[in-house]
Formats: C-alpha cells, sequence, structure tokens
C-alpha cells in the first residue's frame, strides 16, 4: 500500500522553494523519497536543510519566474544534476491588493506573469522533457480559495488563480495521453508571507478565521498529504482535478 505513494528515485521540482508553502512541498515531497530541485529567487538553505534531513538530495536552481526567459536553464540545471525529472510544483506566485478602480496595469502584468504566464511556459518546457522520457510525469499548479470566488482588492490575483484551474483541465485533457497528470491544490487560508496583510489586519482575520471549519489557519505542512498524493502512482487515475486544503472554507 505504502508503495502507491512512495516517490524514492524521483526527481521533483519546485518553484517557490525557500519559504512557506513551496518549502512545507520540498519537505513533504522529501518525506516520500523524492530528490528535490528547489527553484527560487533567493538563497533556500533553510529548505535544503529540511530535505537534506530526509536522506535525499537538494538542488538550488536560482531563477526569476517573473518572465519565462530562465525555464529552459531551470530543465537544464535538473537534468544535469539529476539526469531525469519527474515532477513540477508550479507554486511560486504573488499578490497584490489594491482596489480594483486603481488597480495599475503594471501590477496586473506582473501579477499574471508569475502567476500564469510563466506557469503554462514551465509546464510546456517540462511537459516536453516527461514526453521525451517517454515515462509520463506529474505537474501539479498551486491554486487558490480565488480560483473559485471574487475575492477583494485583488483582481488580477483572482484572474491568475481561477485561470489556473482552467489551465489545469485543459493542459490534463491534452498531456493525459502520454500518461502526464496535470492537476491542482487550492489552499485555504495559510499562515505565510502572502497572507501577512491580512492576519496583520485584527477584523479582516478575525473574519477569515471564523469562516474556517477547522477553527485555524493552515501551514506549510498542511499540504503535505495532496502534494506526495498528486505526485506519485496514488493519482495516476486522477486528471484535471484542483484539491481544496482549506479546512473546510469552501465548504461553507
Ligand atoms: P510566500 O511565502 O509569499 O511564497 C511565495 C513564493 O513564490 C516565494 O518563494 C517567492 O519568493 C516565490 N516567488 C514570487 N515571485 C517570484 C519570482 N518572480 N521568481 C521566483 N520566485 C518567486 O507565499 P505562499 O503562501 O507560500 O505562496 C505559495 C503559493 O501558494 C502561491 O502561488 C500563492 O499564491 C499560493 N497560495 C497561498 C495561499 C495562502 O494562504 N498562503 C492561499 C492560496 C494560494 P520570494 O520569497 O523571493 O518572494
Amino acid at each position: 500500500m505504502n508503495d502507491l505513494f512512495d516517490l524514492k528515485g524521483k526527481v521533483a521540482v519546485v518553484t517557490g522553494a525557500n519559504t512557506g508553502l513551496g518549502q512545507g512541498m520540498c519537505k513533504a515531497l522529501a518525506s516520500a523519497g523524492a530528490d528535490i530541485a528547489g527553484v527560487a529567487r533567493r538563497d533556500c538553505s533553510e529548505t535544503k536543510a529540511l530535505v537534506e534531513k530526509e536522506g535525499v538530495k537538494f538542488l538550488e536552481v536560482i531563477a526569476d519566474l517573473s518572465s519565462t526567459e530562465p525555464c529552459e536553464r531551470i530543465l537544464k540545471e535538473v537534468l544535469d544534476a539529476y539526469g531525469h525529472v519527474d515532477i513540477l510544483v508550479n507554486n511560486a506566485g504573488i499578490i497584490k491588493r489594491e482596489d480594483a478602480i486603481d488597480f495599475s496595469l503594471e501590477s496586473w502584468d506582473s501579477v499574471i506573469n508569475v502567476n500564469l504566464r510563466t506557469v503554462f511556459y514551465l509546464s510546456q518546457v517540462f511537459a516536453r522533457q516527461f514526453v521525451k522520457q517517454g515515462n509520463g510525469g506529474k505537474i501539479i499548479s498551486t491554486a487558490s480559495m480565488l480560483s473559485y470566488q471574487g475575492g477583494i482588492r485583488v483582481p488580477a490575483y483572482t484572474a491568475s488563480k481561477s485561470a489556473i484551474l482552467g489551465l489545469t483541465r485543459a493542459l490534463a485533457n491534452e498531456w493525459a495521453k502520454y500518461d502526464i497528470n496535470v492537476n491542482g491544490i487550492a489552499p485555504g487560508y495559510m499562515a505565510t508571507n502572502n497572507t501577512a496583510q491580512l492576519r496583520d489586519d485584527e477584523k479582516r482575520s478575525e473574519e477569515i478565521l471564523g469562516r474556517i471549519p477547522a477553527g485555524r489557519w493552515g501551514t506549510p505542512d498542511d499540504m503535505a498529504g495532496a502534494v506526495i498524493f498528486l505526485a506519485s502512482k496514488a493519482s495516476d487515475y486522477v486528471n484535471g482535478f484542483t484539491i481544496a486544503v482549506d479546512g473546510g472554507w469552501l465548504a461553507r
């Protein structure tokens, strides 16, 4: 039974690996036996230590994902180090909070570029490699509650994360024939840098907490079960689906 979730011998690439949910997912995939390549625009030494504690390898790939420019290099660095790749986790993302009436196109472009444009292109680069290798692959993208809801003061973020839900389905439809599973994880309200502003606002923080059936903010460790499932053999017949890890937020 445990073989279903065993990632020994697999190589997983996780973007936004230096902190937050990306760090949590690196740790989780390492605990299931995968070697990790952590993509980030800054030092990943904390993640490296957590991953190596699990007895697997960690490769740091420094890249700024605000453009698609580094995507081929990321793949090359991973292949140079590990020889093959099996799992891509598109996790890096940004959020800009501003009233929609004033929201600048500059903010719009920066959010859409990291959260959507690069996710599409990196997925394409890795999917081509999976096809070349001939053993399938797993692509997992981080969606959001705002893949389902409108949100407040975050129009570009909502647009990008709603698009991730659709893109996950679209890519899954076309790539299932190559044994590539494309799925998503929609985290609820998790205590990371992404939500620092919300948690600092006492009123908003109380409103949010009051609506979470589990009665607490999520943590990076809460991502472990879903990411291991979607990265492993256990999900071989799961295609184009986004799993909520939200303490019941969407069930309300
Ligand atoms: P976070 O702590 O802010 O992490 C975001 C990660 O993305 C960081 O590693 C960040 O690097 C990286 N990143 C941002 N822009 C980048 C760029 N241009 N190039 C390379 N890396 C870049 O927040 P988080 O909550 O862990 O977010 C992870 C993902 O979960 C995001 O896609 C976010 O939208 C999504 N999410 C979060 C929540 C939540 O409640 N926290 C809920 C739903 C979805 P730096 O450290 O260098 O900025």
